[in-house]
């Protein structure tokens, strides 16, 4: 009887848990999250944030170039 798996402590007594921030099942608390897969999950989203990030970035860089380029090259125009 003492191997009772977290599954049935939960059960037993609705204890400290937390839920998998990828697939919100409730899991022990001292876990990030639930399964293997999840943490591939995981891992791949936030790489994807992370390329993502870096476009944003880029974008933001590029907009402001594109800005200042045409604050300069305006009144030559006009
Ligand atoms: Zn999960």
């Amino acid at each position: 009887m003492s191997q009772s798996s977290w599954k049935d402590q939960i059960k037993q007594k609705w204890g400290p848990h937390l839920h998998c921030p990828i697939c919100g099942k409730a899991m022990p608390s001292d876990r990030k999250l639930c399964s293997q897969a999840c943490k591939d999950n995981y891992i791949k989203s936030e790489k994807k944030q992370k390329k993502k990030g870096r476009y944003q970035m880029i974008f933001l860089v590029g907009m402001m170039a594109v800005m200042m380029i045409l604050m300069f090259a305006l009144p030559i125009f006009s």
